[in-house]
């Protein structure tokens, strides 16, 4: 026999489990099951694909034996089974990192935590939550040796050889006080119902159950073995025969998840390609949507047999929040997981759904708008993702993601901006580069206040890149303020052009400045404050310069220079065109600057001149 101790991660997330999320312990038992179900998809993969498996004698099914008197539950599959290396390396270590991210991840409300436990996979040691010792005897097929796991959860785990007359793997558990309710059969009956009725296989439970016997008059205990679940694909069933019930229930069991889906698309294709999708959307987006080893939501099936889990192809990068099912009837079963990708079958079948998504999407957002607004909150980011990657359904995509907006509370849409432009109004403006209050603190959006012109607060640290990218909403023009050139848009044919006036301190400045700046004009855009930045139609946003340099692209962009605007009818500018100090001009010059930078969330280049121009012009004024 070998000892060994848990790696430290194990460690940690067996006391979690223990301690804090004892709220719902019954999930042990969808977790093992779905673990044993998991293991019989696998070994029936093989079966139909690799050679020395086709002969295998291969009964799937998943056995539930209940010991009352002992309190002992059994879990035991006929699936693929682990030898003594997989035991150490599935069982006794975190090897997955999104298990770590699970544990980073964790807030320490049980019912929260409870919810991330399915979406990272740490299921198993959930048996610890019942049980104060769990043995899994297991024998890999293929493998004649079979070998026994033991732990009690918190002193590590022995591995020793055992004995096993087939493939599969059965797990012991040895209940505690805890788990003594589960020693019931009408108990796992009704769990079992509850979350693993559709899984694909039987799943039978030996159990006592008492009988009357005629001859004794008395009711006697016999020992019996039945079905308990449906063990049907649910998804290949009519949607007429389906009630909501069944499909949350198959959504818990497929997701992990506790809460129930915020919608599910069925469909069933027959024609040229015969399939069936199942897409749920989660209530709450996942907790890995934004890493990039986040995990597929989506699982291939092929008339009916499980292919893989694992594909990030088979839907768009940014549907990755969905979860379901497709399975194919034209589709080869042993179709071979690399090429997936290339495949014309499920390339049409991805195509297809994404089309059916977009428009399922929409259809919410004009029938059910306050489910509409729950499902952005959610996923207006990846659809804004779909928008920058997803050129050919761009226009579906500019219908479906919302902003906010200076003309409405709460998200609006492209289609809403446009119904309320003004008269003579040439795009729709927006304006991106920082959060929120300082979006709509920006001097930029001033010109469009006074003339009552909608401007879309995009606040989002991407939208930028992704509204930068698209010129055109239905033949509209989509404009940012920070550009140069949209500036001119509002110029009023009847209001002179002040640039002469002003030039004498125009040249002051840039001679100040330097080449700090691209340029330094008069501004068509300012009414309250006296300066800004902004920079040409085909350059990135100073802010954007400034995100990619956080990211380390620092090398890859230049050094591009803002053009600064003066507002030449406010009152400082007004004054320091007749001012004949220089040292003055000059402070002043860089001050205009400066605060500019500032109110866009650009921090000034050397804080300690600033402060010092700053208080020598103060202590003039004082
Ligand atoms: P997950 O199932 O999400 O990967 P678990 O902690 O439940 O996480 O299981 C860890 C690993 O142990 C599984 O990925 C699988 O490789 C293996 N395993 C668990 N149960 C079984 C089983 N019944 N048969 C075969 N392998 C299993």
């Amino acid at each position: 026999m070998s000892k060994h101790e848990f790696q430290t991660e194990v460690d940690q997330l067996l006391h979690l489990i223990v301690h804090s999320l004892y709220s719902h312990p019954e999930i042990f038992l969808r977790e093992l099951i779905s673990n044993a179900s998991d293991a019989l998809d696998k070994l029936k993969y093989l079966t139909l694909t690799e050679d020395p498996y086709k002969s295998l004698a291969f009964e799937p099914r998943i056995d539930l034996e209940l010991d009352e008197d002992q309190h002992k539950l059994t879990v035991g599959d006929t699936g693929i089974g682990m030898n003594d290396e997989d035991l150490a390396s599935h069982l006794g270590t975190i090897a997955r990192s999104g298990t770590k991210n699970f544990l980073s991840n964790l807030s320490g409300d049980a019912k929260r935590d409870s919810n991330l436990i399915g979406q990272f996979g740490v299921g198993f040691y959930s048996a610890f939550m019942v049980a104060d010792r769990v043995d899994v005897i297991s024998r890999k097929a293929g493998e004649e040796r079979a070998w026994r796991w033991s732990s009690d959860g918190k002193s590590g785990y022995d591995i020793e050889p055992a004995e096993r007359a087939t493939q599969g793997t059965t797990v012991i558990l040895y209940l505690n006080e805890e788990g003594k309710e589960y020693s019931n059969s009408w108990k796992l009956r009704e769990i079992v119902k509850k979350y693993s009725n559709h899984i694909a296989f039987p799943i039978y439970l030996t159990a006592d159950k008492s009988e009357w016997d005629e001859k004794e008059k008395k009711s006697v205990k016999k020992r019996t073995t039945e079905q308990i679940n449906s063990a049907s694909a649910l998804w290949r069933r009519p949607k007429s025969e389906l009630k909501d019930e069944d499909y949350k229930e198959l959504y818990k069991t497929i997701s992990g998840d506790w809460e129930d889906p915020g919608f599910w698309f069925h469909t069933r294709a027959e024609g040229t390609q015969e399939y069936t999708t199942l897409f749920f959307v989660p209530s709450k987006a996942p907790m890995d949507l934004y890493q990039a080893n986040y995990k597929p939501g989506v699982k291939l099936y092929v008339k009916r047999v499980f292919i893989t889990d694992e594909s990030k192809d088979l839907l768009p990068a940014w549907l990755r929040f969905l979860r379901g099912i497709i399975d194919s009837e034209d589709l080869p079963l042993n179709v071979s997981r690399e090429i997936l990708q290339k495949n014309r079958i499920l390339q049409n079948i991805r195509t297809a759904s994404v089309k059916k998504l977009l428009s399922e999407f929409k259809s919410i957002a004009t029938d059910k708008p306050e489910d509409y607004k729950k499902f952005i909150d959610e996923y207006n980011r990846p659809l804004k993702e779909g928008l920058y990657s997803d050129f050919g359904n761009r226009e579906a995509l500019l219908d479906l993601v919302r902003m906010k907006s200076t003309k409405a509370e709460g998200w609006t849409s492209l289609a809403d901006a446009k119904s309320r432009m003004k008269e003579g109004q040439k795009g729709i403006y927006y304006i991106t580069g920082g959060p929120e209050d300082v979006l709509r603190s920006s001097p930029l959006l001033e010109i469009y206040k006074k003339k009552d012109i909608e401007v879309l607060i995009l606040d989002d640290e991407f939208d930028e890149l992704v509204f930068g990218g698209l010129d055109k909403y239905q033949e509209i023009e989509l404009k940012a303020v920070n550009k140069s050139a949209t500036g001119e848009d509002l110029k009023d044919a009847s209001e002179p052009d002040k640039t002469e006036d002003i030039k004498p301190l125009l040249e002051k400045i840039k001679a100040a400045l330097g080449d700090h700046v691209k340029d330094v004009k008069v501004s068509m855009r300012l009414a309250d404050s006296p300066s800004c930045i902004v920079s040409d139609a085909d350059e990135p946003s100073m802010k954007m310069q400034q995100m990619l340099r956080a990211m380390g692209q620092e090398r890859d962009i230049p050094q591009l220079k803002p053009t600064l605007e003066i507002n030449p009818d406010h009152e400082i500018v007004k004054k320091l065109l007749g001012a004949g100090d220089d040292g003055l001009v000059n402070d002043a010059a860089w001050l205009l600057f400066e605060q500019a930078l500032l109110i866009e969330g650009i921090p000034v280049d050397s804080p300690g001149a600033f402060v010092q121009r700053l208080n020598r012009v103060l202590s003039r004024a004082v």
